[in-house]
């Protein structure tokens, strides 16, 4: 394993429908003093309206940006939705890919996610694809068939690289206050570079697989200690500088 390097840590904050203009100026003019210099990634995913701002205002402040969803056509009549080129034009740099949210209010199927991560990949976009169980399949015992069929679900037409992200967010911890335990979520993440490996060989040992669901200040340490975990999705803690400057910071 000469040439193997080691998945990237990386943070990503999504804001889901918060904020207009002048909170995530705030956010930023507050968090920019509060974070370290960083090696490795941190990327802010705000309401598409913002992205065009907070990327040509911040762009030289060390951060990433990314979009929560793209269309996977790269033009046309499809009203309300943005393709992955005015993504990349709008200064994001990673796209979240498949959220739970949106496959649940929004019916993503896996086929469309695995469009929407081709389309993100070709448009030179780091698709952080998100994957993970609800309660009910999980008390019924189905946590893992329902992981694996979604990755192999949406990467089957995804040729091997470490550009795409994977993020395993259980349904039933985002925005409850309800994290899975760092030992759980480190089986549940080394299940999924297990089938990874199967589907990508040794390459699956580079690919950075992120935990998300009510990550915070107060676990984001426990969290990343697990050999697994390579970095965090934080939703409602990303939304005040202080705490997501606290998960930035978390080996500071
Ligand atoms: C998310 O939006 O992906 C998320 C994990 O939210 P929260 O941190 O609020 O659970």
């Amino acid at each position: 394993m000469d040439d193997y390097h080691s998945p990237q840590t990386i943070i990503v904050a999504n804001w889901k429908m918060y904020k207009t203009q002048r909170g995530a100026i705030e956010f930023f003019d507050n968090l920019l003093p509060l974070i370290k210099k960083k090696e490795n990634p941190v990327v802010v995913c705000p309401p598409a309206t913002l992205l065009p701002i907070v990327s040509s205002k911040y762009a030289d402040r060390g951060l990433f940006f990314g979009a929560q969803n793209i269309h996977w056509v790269t033009e046309g009549a499809y009203t309300g939705e943005i393709s992955a080129e005015q993504a990349t034009d709008a200064g994001a740099h990673f796209v979240i890919c498949g959220h739970s949210e949106r496959r649940h209010y929004f019916e993503e199927s896996n086929e469309m996610v695995s469009h929407k991560v081709a389309a993100a990949l070709n448009q030179g976009l780091r698709p952080i694809l998100c994957i993970g169980e609800t309660l009910e399949e999980r008390e019924a015992g189905d946590a893992l068939e329902v992981l694996r069929q979604d990755l192999f679900a949406s990467l089957a037409t995804i040729e091997p690289t470490t550009n795409i992200v994977i993020a395993y967010e259980p349904v039933w911890a985002i925005g409850t206050g309800k994290v899975a335990s760092p030992a759980d979520a480190e089986d549940a993440i080394g299940f999924i570079r297990i089938q990874l490996r199967e589907l990508w060989g040794k390459l699956a040992d580079e690919v950075s697989i992120l935990y998300g669901g009510s990550v915070k200040p107060e676990n984001i340490v426990e969290l990343m200690a697990c050999p697994n975990i390579n970095g965090a999705l934080v939703g409602g803690a990303s939304l005040k500088a202080e705490s997501f400057a606290a998960i930035v910071n978390y080996n500071k």
